[in-house]
């Protein structure tokens, strides 16, 4: 069970030792080899429990919907830190810029294509 994100809507089969994960730091904790990036990336939903693939390289936002049973997998991950901020509410912190910031980051985190972390050059 994913405690990264905690709204996760797919599993997603890691390319490179064919196990399935819910994100990226799932993957980071049990492996101890780097995620391979694949084009082809297989899913597996939660909802439906049906597998399906997508080409990567041609991902637009229709894709963002389970082929199966249309449910948005692509969706804001909500992570620990995030259900915390909630909590604290504090007007004095504004908290909701820094945490817009880390949503964009984090919306693609369960689907593995956020480990764009290869340096250039
Ligand atoms: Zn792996
Ligand atoms: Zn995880
Ligand atoms: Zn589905």
């Amino acid at each position: 069970m994913c405690k990264h994100i905690l709204n996760a809507q797919v599993a997603i089969r890691a390319p490179c030792c064919k196990q399935w994960y819910d994100c990226a730091e799932c993957h980071a904790e049990k492996e101890d080899h780097r995620l391979r990036k694949t084009n082809e990336m297989a899913f597996m939903c939660k909802k439906c429990k049906k597998a399906f693939r997508k080409d990567m390289t041609a991902y637009e936002e229709s894709d963002e919907y389970c082929p199966h049973c249309d449910n948005h997998y692509v969706i804001e991950a909500k992570t620990p830190q995030a259900a915390i901020g909630v909590e604290g509410d504090d007007p004095r912190i504004n908290s909701k810029l820094l945490k817009d910031e880390r949503v964009k980051e984090d919306k693609f985190r369960s689907l593995f294509a956020q480990d764009t972390t290869d340096r250039l050059g």
